[in-house]
């Protein structure tokens, strides 16, 4: 299927206008089609022109173009020549179409728990002719009028206002212009809470098995939406406007959440049905406020090409944590934005794939669809964040509003925010933005106390001049010894404040975390970081040190012994939550696993689980500390006793006592080890039959051990087409979690040969995500980058996606194989 390239968009936008999309949907066809009609009105301003329709249908049951039918055997490679264009045209589609299995389009998703059936419209990227008759591109929005035929007992949600007008027949109020990407439809027995604020009708939704704890976290979730409303009217001076605002959790979802207007889909996981750890709820609060931005900046004002998505995503990842700490509890958002985001960030920096904020190319949708990524999200936000301190709040926010008002149900571009942003501030910001949006690279920030120098090194491959606005703390012991400012205008900054300040023990270079760059720590800071981190004071400068040792690692900078070490004494006296769970999970996940030589990696699990258990301790019994210190204790425990009574309910920690996510977390370290058997797995899936014991059962399957038990994860990964993109992702993540190496190296060149075919019968963005999951990342050996490097040399065998994700696993190999290298003499 050809990807809508960037040439054919402009040409189309220049020759037509969509006036408005008329779409009648029939979900009372049983489980795997549904009908849908739509009829398009569009002008044109060269009658007699050509141009293209995109429809991808199971079957073109008739097409008309001003009452003229159009044969099916027109329809080729999705699209449909609309050739003698009048000045007003109509175009009626009537089709059926497919449910997908992938996240991807019209998602049906089945509830074990229940038998009841989900749908769900994904549209992002291009999957909206999987639905409806359209111009798929950005810039061709139009008002749309949504009619469905559903089941009776179902509920249905959308971009407008539903009506039932009788039982099973529901009409959704016309919208204000929408790009096709974000339109949604959303049916099923949907259990919901509603009310309203200022004016504005609220629904949170979610599966019917889930009733319980959505209502239960409802007040939490209104509590924040009714917060970010009033903050986003007071800051961008534009009302919200799109009518009613529904948040649905849907099931088998492949992103976090999407910015649909007025119907905001979530990933059903969001709702936690056992306990959940503060940050949990730090997190789906930033999401919730997140696509609430959206709500301006993506849906009021779109980006005209996908060559600027990142002006959509850095802005809503930007103000979601600046609301959240603002207008919410969650006053330590910025720490979250460390260890959470900008740590994704950075590491993709250092891949080859590593690309600039803007000006990608994006020739095409697919093409557009792998900048997606950390870059687009971390660095555009802490890019926003230089920015401001460029040019001051109150200009970018003047200049915000601006852009909204004046581009309110258009497009607009790079050049136009820019523009906005110049007015706003009065200053010329071609270099600015050339240095910090036109160019890739991240730069080494490093500070000597001692000459009061501040370094700057930009990386060789990505020349630059980029101005950073940043701080450099010191302490000693418990004190905060100094903290200056700092402007580095150049390679080297002299700062007399900092080498007239008094000696500290530990020196943090952008200990606020104001800037992008890999913060360098000096060798005594490096010597007294594992008896000192945990004393310092401020929790946003810890967490500036943790990223700073985790990619010392990966730049084989910092000895990964050094990072474990520092974990065991400091972690269990970590008080900020977000740096508890991010920390734990990338050093248990990445640099125990694969930076640590294979013969010293359970010891390092033991300090993990020594840790664990010492938070665990200290922790008052039930909070949500103690929660996270539980999780990382059955994860990384080698205590059999105490795994086989957890996973029995015997003695578990507080409010862990029916608690079905945390037993697959034992079981599932179980599993690696070998301690259950498929029997087993199989009981403890009885005892939660729903979609995500399913899912705990299949991971902890695909981790037993055995030549036997991986042929069968194996098989069922890269054969069983009837597997949905969250299955694939929980055989995928499990498949690499024991440690026979033996075993595991036989399945590297099959990874090379077996998951790309998925491409077959896989969306893009679901097999993006199990490529990335099922890489040889454990069988850290040159003869896996090897045939990693085989791969990506063949031509024309890898879809974009996959060749994305393997470029990145397979730097991130070669990061731990550079580390071992270095800091192990043993290692092969
Ligand atoms: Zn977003």
């Amino acid at each position: 299927m050809p990807s809508l390239t960037r040439s054919e968009a402009t040409r189309r936008a220049t020759l037509i206008d969509v006036t408005s999309m008329e779409v009648d949907l029939d979900l009372d066809q049983g489980p795997d089609t549904f009908g849908s009609t739509t009829t398009i009105r569009f002008t044109c301003r060269e009658p007699g022109a050509a141009t293209f329709l995109d429809l991808r249908p199971h079957e073109l049951a008739s097409l008309t173009l001003n009452g003229e039918p159009i044969g099916p055997e027109e329809l080729v490679d999705g699209r449909v020549e609309l050739a003698g264009l009048a000045a007003d045209n109509t175009v009626v589609a009537a089709t059926t179409m497919r449910y997908s299995r992938d996240g991807q389009g019209l998602h049906r998703a089945v509830d074990p728990a229940d038998g009841e059936h989900y749908v769900y419209g994904h549209l992002f990227l291009d999957a909206a002719p999987t639905v409806f008759a359209c111009f798929d591109q950005p810039d061709l929005k139009a008002p749309y009028a949504v009619s469905v035929t559903a089941p009776e007992g179902w509920q249905v949600l959308g971009n407008g206002g539903a009506t039932q007008v009788r039982p099973g027949r529901w009409e959704l109020a016309r919208t204000q212009p929408l790009a096709t990407y974000f339109v949604t439809v959303c049916a099923g027995p949907y259990a919901s809470v509603r009310t309203e604020h200022d004016g504005i009708p609220l629904g949170l939704h979610a599966r019917a098995s889930l009733r319980e704890p959505l209502e239960r976290q409802a007040p939490q979730m209104l509590e924040v939406t009714r917060a970010c409303f009033d903050h986003y009217h007071g800051l961008f001076g534009v009302r919200y406007p799109f009518g009613e605002y529904h948040q649905v959790f849907v099931p088998e979802f492949n992103a976090g959440a999407m910015e649909n207007p007025g119907c905001v889909t979530f990933r059903d996981t969001m709702v936690f049905r056992g306990a959940a750890a503060r940050d949990e709820v730090l997190t789906r609060s930033n999401t919730i406020a997140h696509e609430m931005a959206h709500m301006w900046f993506g849906d009021l004002v779109t980006m005209r090409w996908w060559d600027d998505l990142w002006l959509n995503e850095s802005f809503a990842e930007y103000m979601a944590h600046r609301t959240c700490v603002a207008a919410t509890e969650f006053t330590e958002g910025w720490v979250d934005s460390t260890v959470a985001r900008k740590m994704w960030g950075y590491a993709a920096e250092r891949t080859p794939s590593t690309h600039p904020v803007a000006g990608g190319a994006a020739l095409d949708t697919q093409a557009a669809l792998q900048d997606f990524d950390g870059i687009s999200y971390a660095k555009g936000a802490a890019t926003l964040r230089q920015l401001i301190a460029h040019i001051g709040d109150d200009a970018f926010i003047e200049g915000v509003s601006a852009y909204l008002r004046e581009h309110a149900f258009g497009n607009g571009t790079l050049a136009d925010f820019l523009g906005f942003m110049e007015r706003a501030s009065g200053l010329d910001l071609g270099g600015w933005s050339r240095a910090w949006l036109l160019t890739a690279g991240l730069d080494v920030i490093a500070a000597d106390q001692e000459s009061g120098v501040v370094t700057r090194r930009a990386p060789a491959a990505h020349p630059a001049d980029r101005p950073h606005t940043l701080d450099v703390a010191g302490f000693t012991g418990r004190r905060e010894v100094f903290r200056v400012p700092v402007t580095a205008l150049g390679d080297t900054t002299d700062c007399a404040e900092l080498k007239a300040a008094p000696p500290a023990h530990i020196v943090v270079p952008n200990a606020s975390d104001l800037t992008w760059a890999t913060v360098a720590l000096d060798s005594d800071t490096l010597a007294a970081v594992p008896r000192g981190l945990a004393d310092i004071p401020d929790p946003q400068a810890r967490a500036v040190l943790w990223a700073a040792l985790v990619d010392g690692v990966c730049l084989a900078t910092v000895d990964p012994r050094l990072v474990v070490e520092t974990f065991g004494a400091a972690w269990p006296a970590e008080d900020n939550e977000s740096v508890l769970n991010r920390v734990a999970t990338a050093v248990l996940g990445r640099v125990i696993q694969t930076f640590l030589p294979p013969d010293e990696q359970d010891g390092a699990k033991a300090v993990v689980a020594k840790a664990a258990q010492e938070l665990l301790s200290r922790s008052v019994p039930g909070s949500t500390t103690a929660l996270l210190a539980a999780r990382f204790l059955a994860r990384s425990s080698a205590d059999e006793g105490l795994l086989r009574d957890w996973a029995g309910r015997q003695h578990l920690p507080a409010g862990l006592e029916g608690d079905s996510d945390f037993r697959w977390l034992v079981v599932r370290n179980l599993a690696g080890r070998g301690l259950v058997d498929a029997e087993d797995i199989e009981a403890v899936r009885r005892d939660d039959d729903t979609l995500a014991g399913r899912l705990g059962a299949l991971g902890a399957r695909a981790a037993l051990p055995g030549a036997e038990a991986k042929e069968w994860a194996w098989h069922e990964l890269t054969t069983n087409r009837e597997r949905s993109n969250y299955e694939l992702n929980a055989l995928a993540g499990g498949f690499w979690s024991e440690d026979d190496l033996d075993v595991l190296r036989g399945f590297v060149p099959r990874y090379f040969a077996e998951v790309p075919p998925l491409s077959a019968w896989v969306g893009a963005d679901a097999l993006g995500r199990v490529a990335t999951l099922a890489f040889p990342a454990r069988v850290v050996e040159r003869a896996t980058a090897d045939a990693s490097a085989a791969a990506l040399a063949a031509d024309g065998v890898l879809t974009p996606a996959v060749r994305r994700s393997i470029v990145d696993a397979d730097s991130e190999l070669r990061e731990a194989l550079r580390s071992r290298q270095r800091f192990d003499v043993t290692a092969a």
